[in-house]
């Protein structure tokens, strides 16, 4: 089992629901974010293109987030999904300089907090509240180790990138483009 969440950016329109559902869904504090817009303007004119798509933490298969926390409170569970065991971190930053991404905050109450793919949802059998919320259906969320599963097709089909493949994190967060 490897979690994937495949990111269609034709189809995203930068409304914010995701943004919004996950706010609401996990009480991420006024003024932060566990997901968020991005607007990624390429080329010059008047060939310039513009890309929106729904952005957070890769869950990456090689994460520094996970190898310079010195507690553990940063860790691995499975399925791939990278979570933070709040009792554990004492807020160092560590994990928050080492991610390409800028995917982590410092929550108010002192340790660090991102994305978690909605594992407590996932264990419900529910999907992340982000992808169950989008309007345009631009996300996709399942199992790369399963051939049959929709983000294996899709990512089989599509022509897709990850976010600074040269910081070799091995995301686990795809964009088709
Ligand atoms: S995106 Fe950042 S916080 Fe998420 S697993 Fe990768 S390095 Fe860690
Ligand atoms: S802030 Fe917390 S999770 Fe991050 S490296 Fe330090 S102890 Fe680990």
């Amino acid at each position: 089992m490897r979690y994937a969440m495949v990111i269609d950016t034709l189809k995203c329109v930068g409304c914010s629901d995701c943004v919004v559902a996950c706010q609401t869904e996990n009480n991420v504090p006024h003024g932060y974010c566990r997901d968020w817009i991005t607007e990624a303007v390429s080329g010059s004119y008047p060939s310039v293109e513009l890309e929106l798509r729904s952005d957070r933490c890769n869950h990456c298969d090689n994460a520094p987030c996970v190898r310079c926390c010195p507690t553990g409170a940063s860790h691995i569970v499975e399925g791939g999904i990278v979570l933070v065991t709040g009792d554990e971190c004492i807020g160092c930053g560590a994990c928050i300089e080492s991610c390409p991404y800028d995917a982590r905050y410092q929550h108010p109450d002192g340790y660090v907090d991102k994305c978690t793919f909605c594992h407590h949802r996932l264990e419900k059998g529910q999907l992340p509240a982000c992808v169950s919320v989008c309007p345009t259906k631009c996300m996709y969320f399942g199992d790369l180790d399963n051939p049959n599963s929709e983000v294996f097709q899709l990512l089989k089909n599509r022509k897709h990138k990850t976010l600074a493949p040269e910081a070799g994190t091995k995301p686990h967060v795809f964009y088709l483009i």
